[in-house]
This record gives C-alpha cells, sequence and structure tokens, in this order.
C-alpha cells in the first residue's frame, strides 16, 4: 500500500470555520482508493516534517496569522516542501501566509509573507462575507464551479509569477479583477472555506494528483454530488 503524508500546519492558528475538514477529506478520498494515508498535526514551534506530500493551511484571525507567519518563516520547512515539488494548498489566512505581503489592523501594518506565491494582500474597502462561487479556469462542467464561503478583510493582487485559479460568479475572491484564488506549479491558495475540498470534490482529487503525480479514477458519491447541487442552487438563488 503506498503511504502518502498529509500535514495540517497549525490547527490552533489557522483552523477557523472548520478548515481542518480539508485534511479529513483529502485523508478519506485516499484511503477510499485504497492509499495508506496518514495525517500529521503540526502546532506552531514544532518542525514541519520534511516528508510529506501535502501540506494544508487554513483562515484565521490578524493575530493567529501574524504569529503563524512568523513560526513558519523561522521553520522553514514549506519552502523546502515547494522546492521538492511538494503541494500546498492554502485557505484564506493561509493563502495570504504564502503570498509577498498582506496588511493587518487599523494602521495596515504590512507584514511580509512567505514569498511562495506571487500574490500581495491589503486591506479592501469592505469585507467580504458570504456564499462565494467561482468557475475553476481551464475546467469544463460541472466540476468547473467550485463553491464555498468567504469571510476576509483583505483583497489580494496577483503578480506575474501566479496565475488565477477561477474567476467569480459570486461573491468577492482576490477582488480587484474579478479572479479567485492563485496557483503556481504546485502552490495553490483560495479564499473559500466550506470546508472547500468537501464541498468540491474535483478541486480535492486535483490536490490529489499533483501530490501524487497521477490520475486518479473517479469516486462518485452521490450525496456529495446532491449536497453540491444544493449548494450552488441557493447562491445563485441568493445573488439574483
Ligand atoms: N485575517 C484575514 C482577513 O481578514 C483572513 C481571514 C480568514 O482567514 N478568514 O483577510
Amino acid at each position: 500500500m503506498t503511504a502518502v503524508e498529509v500535514v495540517l500546519v497549525y490547527q490552533s492558528l489557522l483552523g477557523i470555520y472548520g478548515d481542518r475538514g480539508n485534511a479529513t477529506v483529502l485523508t478519506k478520498r485516499l484511503q477510499w482508493r485504497g492509499y495508506d494515508a496518514r495525517l500529521t498535526v503540526v502546532e506552531a514551534g514544532d518542525s514541519l516534517p520534511d516528508s510529506g506530500q501535502v501540506y494544508l493551511l487554513g483562515g484565521g484571525e490578524d493575530a493567529a496569522q501574524v504569529s503563524a507567519v512568523k513560526a513558519l518563516r523561522t521553520d522553514g520547512g514549506l519552502a523546502r516542501a515547494v522546492d521538492r515539488g511538494a503541494v500546498v494548498f492554502a485557505v484564506c489566512a493561509g493563502y495570504q501566509i504564502i503570498g509577498n505581503s498582506f496588511t493587518v489592523g487599523e494602521h495596515d501594518e504590512v507584514i511580509e509573507g512567505l514569498g511562495l506565491l506571487d500574490v500581495s494582500t491589503t486591506r479592501g474597502p469592505a469585507r467580504a462575507v458570504g456564499e462565494i462561487v467561482s468557475r475553476w479556469i481551464g475546467r469544463d462542467g460541472e466540476d468547473a464551479l467550485l463553491t464555498g464561503f468567504e469571510n476576509h478583510g483583505g483583497y489580494t493582487s496577483l503578480g506575474p509569477g501566479a496565475k488565477p485559479l477561477a474567476r467569480v460568479e459570486v461573491g468577492v475572491g482576490n477582488a480587484a479583477d474579478g479572479t479567485e484564488g492563485a496557483v503556481a506549479g504546485t502552490v495553490i491558495g483560495t479564499y473559500p472555506h466550506g470546508p472547500v475540498l468537501a464541498r468540491n470534490p474535483a478541486l480535492a482529487d486535483h490536490v490529489l494528483q499533483l501530490a501524487l503525480g497521477t490520475e486518479l479514477a473517479p469516486l462518485p458519491r452521490p450525496e456529495i454530488e446532491e449536497l453540491r447541487r444544493q449548494r450552488l442552487v441557493a447562491a445563485f438563488r441568493r445573488s439574483s
């Protein structure tokens, strides 16, 4: 049985809105396919393992986000993971942290990010709160609609080293240019919670395929598809 290690980074600092569920989704989808999936939960102050294939970061409050970026810079393990081709999948605060910089507080203090994704975040004119639906760039069909819940004050702009993950249909996302999330190689950042990989199994399998370097057979789960359908209908109805 092939062993695959999923690393959940700083659950206590970067774990709001149930983003830990992304780790559950990935390990379950691996186990359903016969992989020996292992979840390693790492807290700030402990070293990140150099053995993971996927590293997950979630959302967090501003103060926790600043603590997390400092600890991750000291650790250095995330940069090493990217260098050896591991996948980093980061949501909201995690997305901002892996970028070049983000701002916090009333005085918009600029905090240096880890520089693993060519994006920068500054406080937007209004907090983005609510359902978000976006269309995954380069995908066709029902799987291309990504659904989730967003709650962030930061707006993100992409530099030339990153490509947008999706185009916003409902909600705010990166904000300025109507895009959502960013991708560079095996590094993916995105705003939606949900958890986003529970709401979007195709995105979960995309993360796994990147990590394993192999195509995975589809895993039909009608109950997940039905839940997706309901969420999408509700999000479009609310926005019309
Ligand atoms: N503190 C960040 C912001 O408001 C991220 C929030 C979050 O992770 N939900 O932009």
